[in-house]
């Protein structure tokens, strides 16, 4: 079930009721973001993560010892999970091995308990594994790519979604790209999805060749930027919005305007530290209006 966004700022956090363990340890060294800073963190904006982290299967980047030790991408459940986390199953799979999922900010905090540092759900939710709920666009520049060709890339995206009849929100990734996100009506599978997403890529590359590029070979991609739809396949994920990423900076990826986009705010600009500050200075969530605009794909193939 979907929260609704506070009307008013005012809005407290709830009360925070799970433990940590170790609340000083460093997850981010070098920005003296420590486990209790997370905490922290994801209380103070858990009403504006919550729609995308909640009653989704959840891929989680756990580093135990901060962003300099070793990394775990897991997919699934592991010995002495949290009872605050739940455990589904894909109906695909049935007595496959669980995935994971949260209801609750107790549940995000027991993530940041188990050292989660990156939240990667799927597109779509744990009552219509079938159905996607949003489309992601992930814009990935090669090496000797500009930042307004990043941005430019976007805008590109924004306006053969918007031709499509579906709306485009924008956010960065807290690494090196954007993503451009499209809410859907859940009337369309995942083949659909995927090749409504593949279509506009290859669109992309083939109107504009030297600019992008729409499969994954990394070598073609230098000077260009690789419209990657990948992340639009049953099982794919992409990073949350509002999800801290596990890089030196403690960048978070960010819901933005389609107005901030520009040179001022870069891919790993808003950060731990900032972010809180930023929603509090906004009289609205960039993304407000994400699930009130969802729309089918339409029967016409993207351009
Ligand atoms: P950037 O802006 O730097 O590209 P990004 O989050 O878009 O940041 P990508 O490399 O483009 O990063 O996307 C990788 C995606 O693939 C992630 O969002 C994640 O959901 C998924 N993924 C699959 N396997 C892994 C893995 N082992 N480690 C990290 N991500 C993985
Ligand atoms: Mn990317
Ligand atoms: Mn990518």
């Amino acid at each position: 079930v979907r929260e609704t966004l506070p009307a008013s700022k005012e809005a407290k956090p709830p009360r925070r009721t799970i433990k940590l363990t170790h609340p000083d340890r460093l997850y981010w060294p070098d920005d003296g973001v420590t486990k209790e800073g997370l905490a922290d963190y994801y209380s103070q904006i858990w009403q504006h993560i919550a729609p995308y982290v909640s009653g989704r299967p959840l891929a989680l980047l756990r580093c135990p010892n901060g962003i300099g030790g070793e990394k775990f991408f897991q997919k699934h459940a592991w010995k002495g999970i949290s009872s605050h986390i739940t455990l589904v199953n894909d109906p695909a799979e049935p007595g496959g091995n669980p995935f994971i999922a949260i209801s609750n900010l107790d549940g995000l905090l027991a993530l940041v308990q188990s050292a989660v540092l990156e939240i990667h759900p799927w597109g779509a939710p744990i009552t219509d594994w079938d159905h996607p709920d949003m489309l992601t666009m992930d814009i990935d520049p090669g090496d000797n790519v500009s930042w307004p060709a990043v941005m430019d890339a976007a805008k590109e995206i924004q306006q053969r979604l918007e031709a499509s009849g579906l709306s485009a929100f924008v956010k960065t990734s807290g690494g090196k790209g954007l993503h451009v996100v499209a809410p859907l009506a859940k009337k369309n599978d995942w083949q659909e999805v995927k090749t409504f997403a593949k279509g506009l890529a290859d669109a992309m590359a083939a109107d504009s060749p030297d600019r992008y590029i729409s499969t994954i070979s990394k070598a073609k991609r230098r000077g260009k930027v690789f419209i990657d739809y990948l992340r639009n396949q049953r099982g794919s994920t992409a990073v949350a919005a509002y999800s801290t990423r596990a890089r030196p900076g403690a960048a978070v990826s960010t819901p933005i305007n389609w107005e901030e986009l520009s040179s001022d705010i870069g891919p790993d600009y808003f950060t731990v530290l900032t972010l809180p500050v930023r929603l509090d200075g906004l009289t609205a969530d960039p993304w407000q209006d994400f699930w009130a605009a969802a729309a089918p794909l339409g029967k016409r193939k993207a351009r």
